[in-house]
């Protein structure tokens, strides 16, 4: 696929601030601070290494596209004396039929096509590498305007869902002890524009009429840390004038971090809440997700209760199993109890190996022995469905490798998947608010890479 960042541009300079902008007065579109993450929240400078840049107020040759709401859309078209209409054909060949460049957009006068590639970049990203699985899986590598790389999986099942799986940072800073995301540090946040676009370049997979019906936050990164980015780039995934996804159908994956839940929360917005508890107890937790060690599971759990009580969407505990490390039946138990009386969903995710890592994956009895425990006492459990045959399937492995990283394809000592699934998974009319997306987010999505499948962009 050839984008617009092969047609030349001082893309690097202009990645800075490539982040919003501002319709003037004059109908010229003017770049503001929206620098790739700096959305200035608490929780995000103290993650954030945006640098110097971010801030800084730049004047941008070209701005994205996908940075413009679709008022200030509206206004610009509006200046240059477009009938309101046309703001309405735009969205559609960005949204609708995601086109690769302005010169597509067949229904739209040849010079407002030309005025329109003048004032914007249509895309920032392109494709680097493009797998597809046996069971319709497909995960993209995209390069941003900086060169740096983050993945995104479509998933597609039986019941006729598609599922973007999507990144909001590049690496991660929470430092999951079992996970490749954060193994190469954290890098930067996501803009809304690039959290987007991997939406489109995922939808632009899809044939015909076909649409994506359901996002899961679960790629790269951690969401929270990124809130504001994040829920910018879902209002126009959920709206009507941009992919139209309803936000019942999207998930929120997190390691817990309680300010950002209850910003969620007050965000109105009816999202699913996913937390990756991983342990019952703060001392193995700790040794799990470190970011535990300043927060604790106590005050996640108050976290998840208020977002319960106020949106009264059931919350999903995630947990990671390791085998010898917190699959025990011990672990089980103390799991129920923290649930007990709770409406909640526990996601059981039987480790995906990690090159370099030192975790292994229970054995499917181990697996149904946590589960049964967890059943009898009352618990709604899923064992995450897993398909396909694995290789880089975990979220961050394509990146490493590519990055030269020592996350090679890895022999599989894993329990059948589908003996899980089948064996354990509730029938999916038992749970009928979870969402059938988070049986497979982007760790677990199982991508094979026949000789002839990896395709360069
Ligand atoms: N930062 C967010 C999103 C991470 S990815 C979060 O922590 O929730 C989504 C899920 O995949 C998380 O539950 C994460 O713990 C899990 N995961 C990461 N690496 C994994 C691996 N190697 N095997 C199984 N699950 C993994």
């Amino acid at each position: 696929m050839v984008s617009e960042l092969d047609s030349g541009g001082n893309v690097l300079n202009e990645l800075a601030s490539a982040g919003g902008a501002e319709v003037q007065a004059n109908g010229e579109v003017r770049a503001n601070d929206a620098a790739a993450g700096a959305d200035g929240s608490e929780t995000q400078e103290k993650a954030g290494k945006n640098g110097p840049e971010a801030s800084q107020t730049t004047r941008l040759h070209r701005p994205p596209i996908l940075s413009m709401t679709p008022e200030e859309l509206g206004q610009w078209l509006e200046a240059r004396g477009e009938p309101r209409y046309r703001l309405r054909q735009v969205l559609h060949w960005i949204f609708t039929q995601p086109v690769e460049s302005f010169d597509q957009m067949t229904d739209i006068p040849k010079t407002l096509r030309r005025e329109l590639a003048r004032a914007f970049r249509m895309w920032t990203t392109r494709v680097l590498e493009h797998l597809k699985a046996e069971d319709g899986t497909e995960k993209l590598l995209l390069r941003l305007m900086d060169g740096q790389t983050v993945e995104c999986v479509l998933l597609r099942d039986d019941k006729g869902h598609r599922t973007a799986c999507i990144s909001t940072q590049v690496g991660c800073a929470m430092q999951c002890a079992f996970c490749a995301s954060g193994l190469g540090g954290f890098v930067r946040n996501l803009s809304a524009f690039e959290i987007l676009e991997q939406l489109l370049h995922l939808k632009r997979l899809l044939p015909g009429k076909e649409r994506l019906t359901h996002i899961v936050v679960m790629g790269m990164g951690e969401p929270l840390v990124n809130l504001k980015n994040l829920l910018k780039a879902l209002e126009l995934a959920t709206s009507t004038a941009g992919l139209g996804i309803s936000g019942r159908r999207v998930t929120i994956s997190t390691v817990g971090i309680p300010p950002a839940i209850d910003r969620l929360a007050e965000s109105g917005k009816p999202y699913h809440l996913a937390i990756s508890l991983h342990a019952p107890t703060d001392a193995l937790r700790n040794r799990l997700v470190p970011a535990n060690e300043k927060i604790g599971i106590r005050a996640i759990m108050a976290a998840a209760d208020r977002y319960f009580a106020k949106t009264g969407r059931r919350v999903t505990f995630e947990y990671v199993l390791l085998a010898g490390v917190n699959d025990r039946p011990e672990h089980a138990t103390a799991l129920a109890n923290l649930l007990r009386n709770r409406t909640a969903l526990v996601n059981l995710i039987p480790y995906n190996p990690v090159p370099g890592l030192n975790f292994r994956t229970p054995s499917p009895a181990r697996v149904h022995r946590f589960v049964e425990v967890l059943r009898e006492a009352g618990l709604n459990v899923r064992v995450r469905f897993r398909k396909g045959v694995r290789i880089d399937a975990a979220c961050g492995q394509l990146r490493r490798r590519l990055a030269g990283g020592s996350a090679e394809g890895v022999p599989c000592e894993q329990p059948k998947p589908e003996e899980i699934s089948s064996e354990y998974s509730l029938p999916a009319d038992s749970h009928p608010e979870s969402s059938p997306q988070m049986e497979a987010p982007c760790s677990e999505s199982e991508l094979s890479q026949p000789q002839d499948a990896s395709v360069r962009a």
